[in-house]
């Protein structure tokens, strides 16, 4: 069957399906309602009264669209008249949108909780829909599906039930093929496919659209996790790895000598998983979850010592320059001892110093090379690289890895992610990779306590600061920085620390920003750890990798313009100490930035790296959350992968049994699923392999 058998379907109407990425009636089919309109719940307008704090349908005519009130009271209202009376719509935000949208005279249902003002009955920001008058004659059925609208398709008139007289012919003349086998249907308790779409177009009462939805939303999780393990099953047996047996000089030296504290217990596990992925023969492809300042350094030095132990060469990819040098001087600092050749190359070095970094490292030299971007580059070749660490993998895309192991013999990954991610989202999103996780924090910190605060308690913010330092904590003062290379906000740095130093005259203060010489943010890094600096003014340049236990007190300027990761990170660099540490959000964001309020909100009441996680996620959405789309996070039609996480663990339980029962699927009762599924995988292999 295809499109154009359908009834009254015109070029125009076409053209407005393909715009909205419909070109076959299977697709057509898979374009959902919206929403459903309960039949059985519209009220009329004068029956309102009787139904406040429930969410109803009214429908009527809009007689009048006018906006009131001027500044903050600013708002829009509209009159909606039924034959028993009148409602009114009533919009704080978003009006030009609802002023242009808003028609007299035209057919509207406003879907949302009617309260009495007055004399008035009204709803806030109630969901509005157009009706047309051919969807009012089918106002007989119960429950009615409204379909998204775009431009295209009310321009092309294509309503709500022109799109189900269309749905109601697909289904009376296309086989629906069902592939999930009889026995998963029945287990899962999953109505079959051609009765799922009926469920969803044609409802019957109001539970069938959900149940429909949840067959829909299954099948994509388990084509998806049929998918994952199919390839991480020819991943386990093709790639072989450098086998590293020997850890008995420089790894037991440096945890037996040199380190200057016991590892936590979420240290010591993810180094023995560590270290039997690196016996074992294969390629290691381990993630390291772990909350900011847990200690995740140290187990990726352990790794590092393993490999040169067994005569390879290691490197350790950061995502900045900022964070490449910070690590090149702590690691320095903790395997100096040892006697290592450790490097350090990023863009921004000279030719001369970057021909001596290269050849050392082709020429075998060099143990251990720290760097950004720029190590990814082709002219960077290893004598015998065995290993790549990469922190901040969230930052980094999600080809880097793939490009690194072409440097050497397969060497070994081993990836950091300080930003926790929600276990099974990690999972999928890191699909050929495994986890260990460090939930522990070296024993003795404290929870930071936070607060947010607006301009007009600034002072009373520096008060409290100064009895802290009187009482001798250190604090620092956060800008954002949200390009390295933005002037605006050095100068904002600038004149934040000219004020602090005259408000504060009777403590040192010190800034630090990327744009310094490193010469000049080692010599203020090292006088604040050492006390002579009491207030450290500073951009984002200390997320990582400053650890100075006296300093408490953390104030972040414009917190609003920072990420919850971010936020998260910088407040990791405070509560290390004895001292009670606080963190000090300054902010007031206008009320429509709300997102910029739930991080905030969400950082004044948990430091729990994983909640925060996934508040951020929710808050972004999965779409956003790694930056980009091709972050590796899959596009589902119909599943959210947050919301439906108990349906993923689901569907991969189911998958793992469908596979080791039949790893080809090529037994009978799985023969429609296998013929789904080889052209799924295939289309998604490519993305599958880069994630
Ligand atoms: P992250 O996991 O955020 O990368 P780091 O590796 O930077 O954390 O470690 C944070 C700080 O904690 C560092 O100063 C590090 O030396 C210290 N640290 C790491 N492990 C331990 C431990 N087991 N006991 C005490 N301090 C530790
Ligand atoms: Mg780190």
């Amino acid at each position: 069957m295809k499109l154009t058998d359908l009834q009254r379907l015109n070029e125009k109407r076409v053209h407005a399906l393909t715009q909205t990425g419909i070109e076959t009636v299977e697709q057509l089919l898979d374009f959902f309602p919206r929403r459903y309109l309960d039949k059985t719940n519209v009220v009329s307008s004068s029956e309102l009264i009787r139904h406040q704090e429930e969410a109803v349908t009214v429908i009527g005519t809009l007689t009048d669209v006018r906006e009131t009130g001027t500044g903050r009271k600013k708002r829009l209202e509209a009159t909606l008249q039924d034959r028993t009376g009148q409602v009114k719509g009533v919009w704080f935000k978003g009006l030009p949108y609802f002023k242009k949208n808003l028609r007299k005279g035209e057919t509207y249902s406003f879907f949302g909780k009617p309260r009495r003002f007055g004399r008035w009955i009204s709803m806030a920001h109630p969901e509005v829909d157009r009706i047309k008058s051919t969807d009012q004659r089918s106002n007989s059925i119960g429950i009615f599906p409204i379909y998204p609208g775009n431009s295209y398709l009310s321009g092309a008139y294509v309503t709500s039930s022109l799109l189900q007289s269309w749905m109601r012919q697909i289904l009376e003349h296309l086989t629906i093929t069902e592939f999930l086998p009889d026995n998963l249907l029945d287990v899962m308790n999953l109505p079959r496919r051609n009765d799922a779409y009926r469920m969803i177009h044609f409802p019957e009462n109001e539970q069938e659209p959900e149940r429909a939805l949840q067959r829909f939303k299954f099948e994509e999780l388990l084509l998806f996790e049929l998918g994952v393990m199919t390839l991480k099953t020819r991943k386990l047996d093709t790639r072989p790895g450098p086998r590293f047996p020997h850890t008995d000089s420089h790894t037991r030296e440096f945890f037996q000598n040199t380190l200057p504290f016991e590892l936590t217990e979420g240290q010591r596990s993810a180094l023995s998983d560590i270290k039997r992925d690196v016996q074992s023969g294969r390629q290691m492809n381990r993630l390291i979850q772990g909350d900011v300042g847990s200690g995740k350094t140290v187990v990726a030095l352990g790794a590092v010592l393993m490999a040169i132990d067994n005569g390879y060469q290691a490197v350790f990819l950061a995502p900045t320059e900022v964070l490449a040098e910070q690590h090149y001087r702590t690691i320095q600092r903790l395997l100096g001892p040892l006697g290592l050749n450790i490097r350090l190359l990023t863009g921004h070095q000279g030719a001369a110093l970057r021909r001596d970094v290269l050849s050392d490292l082709a020429g075998g030299t060099t143990h251990l090379v720290i760097g950004t971007h720029a190590l990814l580059e082709d002219e960077v070749r290893f004598h015998r690289l065995g290993l790549a660490v990469i922190d901040e993998q969230h930052r980094f895309g999600v080809s880097q890895r793939a490009h690194l192991r072409d440097k050497g013999d397969s060497p070994h990954i081993l990836v950091m992610s300080a930003t926790p991610i929600p276990r099974s989202l990690a999972m999928t999103l890191y699909s050929d990779l495994d986890i260990s996780l460090i939930r522990d924090k070296p024993a003795g910190r404290k929870p930071v306590i936070t607060a947010q605060r607006g301009e007009i308690r600034r002072e009373q913010v520096y008060q409290f600061i100064e009895e802290q330092l009187q009482e001798g904590a250190q604090a620092y003062v956060i800008y954002p920085l949200v390009e390295e290379s933005e002037s605006l906000d050095l100068q904002n740095a600038t004149l934040g620390f000219e004020n602090i130093r005259e408000r504060f005259p009777n403590h040192a203060s010190g800034l630090l920003h990327g744009r310094m010489a490193s010469e000049e943010k080692d010599r203020v890094m090292r006088d604040f750890s050492e006390g002579r600096i009491r207030i450290l003014v500073a951009t984002t340049v200390i997320e990582v990798g400053v650890d100075v236990p006296n300093a408490s007190i953390m104030v972040i300027e414009h917190a609003e313009r920072f990420g919850l990761a971010q936020l998260h990170q910088l407040r990791g660099r405070i509560g290390r100490g004895e001292r009670q540490s606080y963190c000090i959000l300054m902010s007031e964001p206008p009320p429509e930035q709300t997102t910029a309020i739930r991080r905030l909100k969400t950082m004044t009441e948990t430091d729990d790296g994983f909640r925060i996680a996934e508040a951020d996620l929710k808050i972004r959405g999965p779409g956003d959350f790694m930056g980009t789309r091709q972050s590796g996070l899959p596009d589902f039609q119909h599943a959210d992968i947050l919301e439906d996480q108990a349906l993923l663990e689901e569907a991969k339980r189911h998958a793992s049994q469908l596979l080791e029962e039949d790893p080809q699927l090529s037994a009978p009762k799985h023969r429609a699923l296998r013929e789904r599924f080889t052209p799924y995988f295939e289309e998604k292999a490519r993305y599958f392999q880069i994630s």
